[in-house]
Order: structure tokens, then sequence, then C-alpha cells
């Protein structure tokens, strides 16, 4: 770790829980290697003092930070300046500060599509299907449209909660149409799509033997059909496994993760950060490197 003087400047993840969260050890080894003196912390922050500790960041000149679980919708009205990609997703991720105040954004959805656009297809022929209407579903959801997929399919198991997310696209002039299942529908959509998105929990550790999908739905799935889970332990997932063996090829959640942070990085610091550090500094910290 670089030396932390009187003049290190402070980034940091605010959230609650946050003691499991990973962005200080990719965000501290890209400032390592950078030579830049900063120093990334995660800041516990509870629901009711969430107004008065973004008051004291700015009063503290904390630089910006990344915002997680409860905060990234209830940090919305304390900002001065929301970002459209923020307001699409209904949530803030990344905040920095400007002489106005603080500003917003959501950088999900460009680490959600950042593995995707390695591969070359045609997306307006691609029909996606995603499993959970979470925060980071809708995340998921402004990235199908963005890629200009040709429709998105959501399975849900609560019908009330389903119907809820449907609506909450009407106003958001997407260009590509939501449409919302019931779980027990999810047979009959796996042949109909090409990218199957798990943005439900299940299968995370330490559930690592489970899977939002049973073995036998995935029969039927299309040649080249993509199968990316959003969780990044275990690494792969049951539901990567169950959509390999299949002949799906598989994403996993850990290069959302880098993506996401990378593109924070470069908004609080403005330059281009070292991906690759970031990336092999949590594959090291999860112990997915020999
Ligand atoms: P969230 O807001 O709590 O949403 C979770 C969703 O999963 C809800 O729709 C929930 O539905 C559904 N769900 C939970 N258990 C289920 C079950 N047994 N069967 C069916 N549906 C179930 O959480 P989130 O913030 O969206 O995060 C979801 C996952 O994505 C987590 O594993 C998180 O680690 C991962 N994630 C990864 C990244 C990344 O960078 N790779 C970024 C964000 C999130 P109900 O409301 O009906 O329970």
């Amino acid at each position: 770790m670089s030396l932390i003087t009187g003049k290190t400047k402070l980034l940091g993840v605010i959230g609650d829980p946050i003691e499991h969260s990973l962005s200080p050890v990719m965000h501290n080894a890209a400032i390592a290697s950078l030579g830049i003196d900063y120093v990334y912390l995660a800041l516990p922050v509870k629901s009711a003092d969430l107004e008065v500790a973004i008051a004291g960041f700015a009063a503290i000149g904390l630089q910006g930070f990344s915002v997680t679980i409860p905060h990234k919708q209830a940090i919305i009205p304390l900002l001065s300046d929301v970002s459209e990609i923020a307001r699409g997703v209904g949530a803030v991720n990344t905040v920095w500060h400007t002489e106005g105040g603080w500003n917003g954004t959501n950088t999900d959805v460009e680490g959600f599509i950042a593995p995707l656009r390695g591969y070359n297809r045609d997306w307006s022929q691609t029909t996606a299907l995603i499993l959970g209407y979470g925060g980071a579903a809708r995340a998921v959801v402004v990235g199908c449209s963005q890629l200009g997929c040709q429709g998105i399919h959501v399975v849900g198991r609560n019908l009330d909660k389903l119907s809820q997310f449907q609506q909450s696209w009407v106003d958001k002039s997407l260009s590509t149409s939501v449409t919302v299942h019931p779980w027990e529908e999810l047979s009959e959509l796996i042949p109909q799509v090409d990218l199957v998105i798990n943005t439900t929990p299940v299968g995370m550790y330490p559930n690592v033997e489970q899977s939002p999908v049973d073995a036998a739905v995935w029969q039927g799935l299309r040649d080249g059909a993509i199968a990316y889970d959003l969780i990044y332990t275990p690494n792969p997932t049951q539901f990567l496994k169950q959509a390999k063996e299949q002949g799906a090829i598989a994403i996993d959640g850990l290069e959302m993760l880098v993506q996401q942070g990378a593109a924070a990085f470069k908004i609080w610091l403005g330059q281009t950060p070292p991906v690759d550090i970031m990336r092999q500094s949590l594959q090291q910290y999860l112990g997915l490197l020999p």
C-alpha cells in the first residue's frame, strides 16, 4: 500500500452492511498501480444517517464515492444532478463532487454491457430473458435496451412486483419492450431466447448447489445462446454450469463488477483505469488465480 500522508485524498463506498464490499480491493489496487495519492475506504452509513453523511462528506472534501444497498435509490433526492442513465435505471451507484454539489450516475449498465460487447452479435436479433426484478435487473433492462435487443422478457415469483416492474418502464422511453411473466413460464421461454441473465441471488455463496433454473428447464436452449450470471462467487455458479452443459456461452458477474468500478474510477480521477490490475486484484482476493 502507498504511504498515506496529510495530503492523501479520500474515496469510498457507502452501504449497510458494507464490510463485505470488494470495491476497496480493486480500487486500492488501481490507486497503487498508478502511484496516485488516494485511498478508497468502505464507509458504513445507516439509512437514517444518509443525509447527514452526504453533508459531512462535502465538509471533509471526500472526492467521490460508490453507493450500494440500501442507498442506491434513496440518495437520488440528495444529489444536485443525476445523469439521464441513472434516472432511467432509477438508481445511482457512483457519486462525485463538483462546485455545484454532488453529482450521481449509474455505471452498472456500462459494467453489464462490457463483457457482451466482446461477442460479435446482431443484438437486434437477440431476445433477452431476465430472472428477477430487483435493483440489478433494472440496470440489465437498460443495458439490453442500449444494446438494441429485440425484446426483453422478465420472470419473477411475485405477480404484484412483476406488474409494478413492468409499469415502472412505461415513461422511460426504452427502445425495447419489456414483458413480464410468472416464474412458471420459464420452461416455455428458454427455447425462445438468446440471452438468459440471472439477477437473483440464487446460487450465491454459501448456497453454491442452488440454481434459479431447474436442470431440465435448460433443454431446448437455442444454439449460441449466452447465459450470464451477475453472481461472482462461486465462479462458475450452478446456473452457469448447467447452461454450459447445454452448449451455452457462459459469462460470470466478475467482469461486470470490474467494469462498473473502472467506469467510476475514470469519473473520479479523469484517467484511464488499470482494468487488468483491478480484475487481477479481485481474482486474487477471491482465490480464482492459481
Ligand atoms: P435485489 O434488489 O434484492 O433483487 C433480487 C431479486 O431476486 C428480486 O427480484 C427477488 O425477488 C429475486 N429473488 C430472490 N430470491 C429468489 C428466489 N429464491 N427465486 C426467485 N427469485 C428470487 O438484489 P440486486 O441488488 O438486484 O442483486 C441481485 C444479485 O445480483 C446479487 O446476487 C448481487 O450480488 C448481484 N449483483 C452483481 C453485480 C455485479 O457487478 N456483478 C452488480 C449488482 C448485483 P423477490 O422480490 O420476489 O424476492
